[in-house]
């Protein structure tokens, strides 16, 4: 594989960027290589500076469910473009994106468009730290909330009951009041909620795990943190900016029958724009500014792009429901396939799909929690990931992450990466 410009690129980039990328695992760091630059993308491909196309699995990870640069969701771009490309004062688009949301997630009366998923999930904890007069929240070891300072935490060791900062510059003071627990294991939340009585705001989770690869929740682990939670007085806030729009239209909520306090959503509302959001119920979202005195703004919020080619995104799978179908059938074939391939090659590997959501972990199953995610063998997948760039595939550039579907992907699509799976893993293994 040819790669001389985009290795000149990364040099360059080296000297303006810290380690050359805006996001740190566009590096490919974790399997070894340096990153590639992408010059465009079309449909389930995406192509880089140096002329090699790759059927693409990260998919930007997440919001491009319909493919990239899909024309229904692009059309019409430039026109909105023509009439300005932010206002700072309300465009009739924020109301048609705020009212698709509504319909679609039955928990949320309101929403508050933000940014990034990170912004979304920073500002419902203020939100529900507000609303509670508490200051104390929940999450869960391997699941990812953006990098906000509260969230940038993992669990202590041993005996310790709160989180330790998982970067510097993120202080001590702030992570004391972030409790880490166990996902997929209620007697760890029951724990910290005894723990801290009357003190704990809101429990955090991702509803269906999609940044510790894709781990799924158990029976009744849902059901026990909106009990335990209506219990305690405190908020559950589902973040759903992998999961909405995305598990179904209705996101994970309405797949596990369930409704959140607040939920929070990124990626597919914004089509590949910079984009997210919060909401909840009505007697929640009215203590934001400027009806209430929780301070939460944003110059860029419901910026009239972002809007237009979210608006579209949603309608889209709004108005085709076959489109989930299509991506779960796919996913089911990839897991049968990858299934195929464990059983006959006789190796330590096992794939967890739900709907549409899917990854091969590089340990022996089941994989259910944190600990058993830290089982994989990380050299073993930056081989594969290797193997397969070469073979025109890429994969998401680190073990813990899922496998990103799109409706553009086609059963050639699928059935070349089988094969080339069957290859990369012989290699691997
Ligand atoms: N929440 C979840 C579940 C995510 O997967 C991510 C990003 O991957 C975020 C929040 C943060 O979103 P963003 O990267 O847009 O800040």
């Amino acid at each position: 594989m040819d790669n001389k410009i985009s290795k000149g690129l990364y040099e360059e980039a080296k000297k303006y960027i810290p380690g050359g990328v805006n996001s740190p695992v566009r590096a490919f760091k974790s399997v070894g290589l340096d990153p590639i630059f992408i010059e465009r993308a079309k449909g389930s491909r995406i192509y880089d500076v140096d002329g090699n196309s790759y059927i693409d699995y990260v998919c930007s990870w997440g919001p491009l469910i319909l493919g990239h640069a899909n024309d229904d969701v692009i059309g019409g771009i430039e026109e909105v473009v023509r009439r300005g490309t932010s206002y700072g004062v309300p465009s009739p688009v924020e109301v048609d994106m705020a009212k698709l949301i509504v319909e679609a997630f039955p928990s949320v009366d309101m929403v508050r468009m933000v940014n990034s998923g990170t912004e979304a999930t920073m500002s419902a904890l203020r939100l529900a730290r507000a609303y509670t007069s508490r200051k104390k929240i929940i999450k869960f070891e391997g699941c990812y909330h953006g990098h906000s300072d509260s969230l940038l935490v993992k669990a202590g060791s041993g005996a310790m009951t709160f989180g330790v900062p998982t970067s510097p510059g993120v202080p001590e003071d702030i992570v004391k009041n972030t409790i880490v627990c166990t996902y997929n294991d209620m007697d760890s939340v029951k724990k910290a909620f005894e723990d801290n009585k009357g003190d704990v705001a809101a429990v955090i989770f991702e509803p269906v795990a999609g940044n510790m690869g894709v781990v799924i929740p158990e029976a009744g682990f849902i059901k026990g943190l909106r009990e335990i939670t209506r219990e305690e007085g405190a908020l559950l806030i589902s973040d759903e900016v992998i999961t909405g729009f995305r598990l179904s239209y209705g996101g994970a909520q309405e797949v596990f029958g369930f409704e959140a306090d607040i939920t929070c959503f990124g990626k597919i509302i914004g089509a590949g724009l910079p984009v997210g959001a919060y909401g909840g119920r009505r007697d929640i979202m009215e203590n934001l500014s400027p009806i209430g005195p929780v301070y939460q703004a944003g110059t860029l919020s419901g910026n009239p792009l972002a809007m237009h080619m979210g608006c579209k995104n949603l309608n889209m799978l709004k108005n085709n429901p076959g489109i989930y179908e299509g991506i779960e059938k796919m996913a089911i074939q990839i897991e049968e396939g990858l299934n195929a391939i464990i059983d006959e090659l006789r190796i330590d590997a096992c794939v967890n799909r739900i709907k549409g959501m899917l990854c091969l972990f590089f340990a022996k199953g089941p994989v259910k929690t944190y600990d058993d995610v830290m089982r994989c063998d990380t050299e073993k997948y930056s081989v594969f990931f290797r193997e397969m760039l070469n073979a025109g595939i890429l994969m998401p550039p680190a073990q813990f992450e899922g496998w990103f579907l799109s409706s553009a992907h086609s059963d050639e699509d699928i059935e070349y990466t089988l094969v080339e799976c069957k290859k990369a893993l012989k290699k691997a293994f």
